[in-house]
């Protein structure tokens, strides 16, 4: 369907206006999806819409930069925002709702409440970006609740993240189905993000050796080699290609995010690197040996 055919997402503005529109939906007998972005859409943030389509009747989308989340020199200030070209993007992608809420809606004056997440917060990204996944988790679980859908999408494209929301969704009883969907990415293997809108040609040309690098170690742990020298000798090769800070580059339990030494179980090759002003991450699964 194109998008100037397909029907306008309905619009909610305040968490009662997202509720009246769930409960309208739930009247009916029908089952909802919830799709959390920050907005500056593109084809990975479309591929969880439609995949949310495809298991529930309705899907609903959120945009909202979530300030709590962005450290205090991060990119929250310059952080794309287009929202008519993401309200088109949605609704070509079949969204039936939008909740645009504000910083006032999501933290009206008194809020008080963090949502911290231990073990599988703590290395990788978070490591690297003190309170981030707090931020994280205090917003999508409020999202849950606001919405209380059946189930919510996120990409493993952020995928400690994923297994943050995983942990505290099974951990505070939130009765919504946490569900991950792969990567989406250019034909040359760089992992669609807001981000690369950030890259300048040439890094835009070094930018998909980042995918490139984590294929051939996969294959590498796949055939039995220990991790350690293959990621020692990966960061290197990061940095000869022109990344800088490489922040990491690490081998882990596929599902509690602790180091591994080796392939032995499903494991996940995750990275995370600036190429100039522009922090890039990514990540692939590793299966077993013999799997
Ligand atoms: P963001 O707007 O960056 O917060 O992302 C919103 C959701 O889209 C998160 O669940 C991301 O993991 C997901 N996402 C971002 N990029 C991709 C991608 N390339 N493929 C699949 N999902 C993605």
């Amino acid at each position: 369907m194109s998008a100037a055919l397909s029907s306008q997402p309905a619009i909610a503005e305040t968490v009662d206006a997202l509720r009246a529109i769930v409960r309208g939906y739930r009247a009916e007998g029908e089952t909802v999806a919830l799709v959390p972005t920050m907005g500056a859409l593109h084809e990975g943030h479309l591929q969880l819409v439609r995949e949310g389509r495809k298991s529930a009747d309705r899907v609903i989308a959120t945009i909202f930069v979530n300030p709590t989340q962005f450290g205090p020199n991060e990119d929250f200030a310059r952080y794309p925002r287009d929202q008519e070209g993401d309200l088109a993007k949605l609704a070509s992608a079949g969204a039936n709702a939008v909740f645009l809420p504000t910083v006032a809606v999501m933290y009206p004056p008194g809020f008080a409440t963090t949502v911290t997440v231990s073990g599988v917060s703590e290395g990788l990204c978070g490591a690297f970006r003190p309170g981030h996944f707090a931020g994280v988790a205090t917003v999508v679980t409020k999202l849950l609740l606001q919405a209380l859908p059946d189930a919510a999408l996120f990409g493993e494209k952020d995928y400690q993240q994923l297994q943050v929301i995983k942990r505290f969704a099974r951990d505070l009883d939130i009765p919504v189905s946490i569900r991950g969907v792969p990567t989406v990415r250019e034909a040359d293997g760089l992992a669609l993000s807001s981000r690369n809108a950030y890259l300048t040609s040439a890094e835009r040309a070094v930018a998909p050796r980042l995918h490139g690098l984590l294929v051939e170690i996969a294959e590498k742990l796949r055939a039995g080699e220990d991790a350690a020298p293959l990621l020692a000798a990966g960061m290197d090769r990061l940095r000869e290609a022109g990344f800088g800070p490489v922040q990491y580059l690490a081998f882990v339990d596929a599902e509690t995010l602790a180091p591994l030494d080796r392939a032995e179980r499903p494991g996940r090759l995750l990275v995370a690197a600036y190429l100039g002003k522009t922090r890039l991450i990514d990540n692939i699964p590793v299966a077993p040996q013999g799997a």
